[in-house]
Parts: structure tokens; sequence; C-alpha cells
């Protein structure tokens, strides 16, 4: 999608510090990180928000989480915990219409958010 920074770093036309990539996803660091280890999940497809999901995804949601287990695993939290959150529409925090999933960790996340 034009204009979508998310498809932009999917395109390696906008930089930025990936973690992880397959066929499928990337993650990479957010560029204002809210804890010691804050990455972005990112399906390389262009879909909007959660609400715009479809049966044919779920796999792809699927994998997204498997993506997360295995960076939070590798980074060293998986045992002390963290947590994934994907924030949709403007009341749900979202300022980034292409879905994404956030991996926080390596501190003591507060709950609930603000
Ligand atoms: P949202 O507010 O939509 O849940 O999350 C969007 C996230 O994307 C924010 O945490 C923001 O810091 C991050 N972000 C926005 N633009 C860029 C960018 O160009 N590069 C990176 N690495 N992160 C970005
Ligand atoms: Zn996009």
């Amino acid at each position: 999608m034009e204009d979508c920074i998310f498809c932009k770093i999917v395109a390696k036309e906008i930089e930025s510090d990936i973690v992880y990539e397959d066929d499928r996803v990337v993650a990479f660091k957010d560029i204002e990180p809210q804890a010691p280890i804050h990455y972005l999940i990112i399906p390389k497809k262009h879909i909007p928000t959660l609400v715009d999901l479809q049966e044919e995804d779920n796999n792809l949601v699927g994998h997204i989480y498997q993506v997360a287990n295995k960076i939070a695993k590798d980074e060293g939290i998986a045992k002390d915990g963290f947590r994934v959150v994907s924030n949709c529409n403007k009341a749900g925090g979202q300022t980034v219409y292409h879905i994404h999933y956030h991996l926080l960790g390596g501190r003591n996340l507060q709950w609930p958010p603000g």
C-alpha cells in the first residue's frame, strides 16, 4: 500500500532495525521504545486494523504469536514474562494503520494500561 510506513518498512524503503523476518512477517525495534524490549511484529500483507482480519488470516495471526514466542525466548524474557498487545482504531490507541503486535518486555509492566 502506498503511503503506509509499515509497508515501506517491509519493502525496505524506510530503514528499521529488523530483528526477525520470514516470508510472512517482519519484526523490528519500535522507534519510541516503551520498555527495554519493544518490538513490532507485522504481517507483510497490508491489513489496516484488527477489524479487517478475515478467516483466511487465522494462520497468519497464529504465526505472529509463534514469532513473538521465539523472539521472547531468544531475548531471554519468556520466563519472566512479557506482553503482546495490538491497538485497534482511535480509541484503542492505534496510530499506524497496518496491523502490528507490540512485544514488550524487560521490565515489570503495569496493568491496566492508561
Ligand atoms: P500504535 O500506536 O499504532 O499501536 O503503534 C505504532 C507504533 O509504531 C508506535 O509505538 C511508534 O513508536 C511506532 N512507529 C511509528 N513510526 C515508526 C517508524 O517509522 N519506525 C519504527 N521502527 N517504529 C515506528
Ligand atoms: Zn501497510
